[in-house]
């Protein structure tokens, strides 16, 4: 399966990664489309929203609580893992859309959180921000200066952060092989990467196990899940 690329993935000299939340789905993280996007039938797609947040910042923030103890107690998979050894052999860049946490938890040094970390808090109105592992008791939970307090997280229809966002652009206009695991690439701009690399002519290798809107671009397809076909895609560059 890997012959088309096998040369051209040996001599590359920057692997960059863009993932989604199916590279956590087997770490038990749920994605938010398909039937795993339901939340006490309320649809997660709509739930993260600055919209939602202001209409019932209480019921958003249960949710968001939920998640939080969910990805505290969650453990990297060898999909993770994988990326993260592969640092041994070749210079590698993370870009993610996941507000887990689990590339670092995994060892992955030179990750880009595009949507922020769940991990993380800020204030709506001042310029409080926070890290916090413990649960919130009263909700929504307020910042000392009597404002609500959210996730720290780019909600649909938000900005990114514009630095993270510029390297990621980086990143990507310089690599060799990009290999793009776990997501839909429905959402924008991160979406856009790949096309920053194969202006750069990187190969471009898809992992998922359904079709996406730009598997036709793609160099090579591999229709399994990220635990078990990053670990065999990564032996490549072992092989040298
Ligand atoms: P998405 O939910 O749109 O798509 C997930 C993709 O992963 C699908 O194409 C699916 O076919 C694929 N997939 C499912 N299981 C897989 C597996 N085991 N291995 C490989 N692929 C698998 O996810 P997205 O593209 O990341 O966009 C959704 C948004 O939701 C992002 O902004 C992200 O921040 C957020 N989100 C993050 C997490 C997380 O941090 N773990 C979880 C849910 C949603």
């Amino acid at each position: 399966m890997y012959e088309q690329i096998e040369n051209q993935v040996k001599s590359a000299k920057k692997v960059v990664f863009v993932t989604g939340a199916g590279i956590s789905q087997e770490s038990g993280i749920p994605t938010f489309r398909g039937k795993d996007g339901l939340w006490r039938n309320y649809d997660a797609m709509k739930l993260a929203t600055i919209d939602a947040f202001y209409d019932n910042p209480k019921l958003v923030w249960e949710w968001y609580n939920e998640r939080r103890q969910n990805i505290f107690n969650s453990e990297p998979n060898l999909g993770h893992k994988a990326i993260a050894e592969l640092e041994n052999f070749v210079k590698v860049f993370v870009l993610t859309q996941n507000i887990d946490g689990l590339h670092q938890k995994a060892g992955s040094s030179n990750v880009l959180e595009l949507h922020g970390s769940i991990v993380k808090i800020k204030c709506t109105v001042c310029d409080f921000k926070d890290e916090l592992l413990t649960e919130f008791s009263n909700l929504p939970p307020l910042c000392k200066c009597g404002n609500i307090l959210r996730p720290d997280v780019v909600w649909f229809g938000e900005g990114l952060p514009q630095d993270v966002w510029q390297e990621a652009i980086i990143q990507a206009s310089s690599c060799d092989v990009m290999i793009i695991a776990g997501t839909s690439l429905v959402v924008s701009p991160a979406n856009t990467l790949p096309i920053y690399a194969k202006q750069n002519n990187a190969v471009l290798i898809e992992i998922n196990p359904d079709e996406t809107i730009m598997s036709s671009d793609m160099d090579l397809s591999i229709r399994s899940t990220s635990a078990v076909a990053l670990p065999e895609l990564i032996s490549i560059f072992k092989k040298q």
